[in-house]
């Protein structure tokens, strides 16, 4: 993988690019609680030996099949609205798969989809350094392929763009592509907060109008008919005891069986 190539692609990042790391996320955490970064920073990986998912699940892929990498990202705003920016992120990236050829739905809080099967995850943390200074780093993976042993490991589902999206560009103009997406989203998010993202996120919501269960640890919480989200990014869902808000948290979302 060509860090100058990823660097082209996205102008707007310092950007690093290795071979393999535990998690790309795990790294730059760890960087922006030391100091948080002067400038947005990239950081892309071939293979990762711990890739994670929300509350310590893991993320699969074998190596040199997905898209993984993480931004870190100063940020402006006194408020936290960490729930609310990894839909920002997932709304930057959709559209910019989309309009390159791969019709990406989102499904609540942080998933890409692709034919009712996760494509991608979206994964944000905040990092605090010792002057309080606040950065937001989001880690990105996307399947490009998905061989038989991964595809197992996952458990659900799974997509990957190659199927739709089989003359594949260039990883690092992917990468680049995305990632420029995403900031441009989370700034707006930062300034504007999610208002102007919300008839964004609408546009991409898989079950719209469907019948879903909401889990937390495996464990039914909630049924009922999704509205969309409100202008924080919490989940309205339609249930038998009325209208009920959301906030992600352990959270995640399943079509009614
Ligand atoms: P869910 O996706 O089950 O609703 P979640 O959004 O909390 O839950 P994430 O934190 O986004 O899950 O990601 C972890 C989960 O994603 C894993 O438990 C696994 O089911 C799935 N997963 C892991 N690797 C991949 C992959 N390469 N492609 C698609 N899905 C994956």
């Amino acid at each position: 993988m060509s860090r100058e190539l990823i660097a082209q692609a996205a102008p707007q990042f310092d950007v690093e690019a290795v071979q393999e790391t535990g998690s790309t996320n795990t790294d730059l955490l760890q960087r922006a609680r030391q100091m948080q970064p002067a400038r947005p920073l990239l950081r892309a990986a071939l293979r990762q030996t711990a890739g994670r998912g929300r509350y310590g699940r893991r993320w699969f892929a074998g190596a040199g099949e997905a898209l993984l990498f993480s931004l870190a990202v100063p940020m402006q705003a006194a408020g936290a609205r960490l729930a609310a920016a990894t839909l920002a992120c997932g709304v930057g990236a959709a559209e910019w798969l989309r309009a390159a050829g791969a019709p990406v739905a989102l499904k609540w809080p942080n998933d890409l989809l692709l034919d009712s099967r996760k494509l991608g995850g979206v994964l944000c943390e905040l990092a605090t350094d010792d002057g309080g200074r606040r950065t937001l780093v989001v880690g990105i993976g996307i399947n490009l392929h998905l061989d038989a042993a991964t595809r197992d490991s996952i458990g659900q589902p799974a997509a990957a763009l190659g199927e739709v999206l089989p003359t594949l560009e260039q990883r690092e103009s992917l990468i680049g592509g995305i990632a420029g997406a995403v900031l441009d989203a989370l700034r707006l998010h930062d300034e504007q907060g999610f208002v102007p993202l919300q008839p964004r996120f609408m546009a991409l919501f898989a079950q719209r109008d469907m019948q879903v269960d909401l889990l937390e640890l495996g464990t039914r919480v909630a049924s009922g008919r999704a509205l969309g989200v409100d202008g924080e990014g919490r989940l309205l869902l339609d249930t038998a005891q009325g209208l009920r808000i959301c906030s992600s948290g352990e959270l995640s979302l399943r079509l009614a069986r």
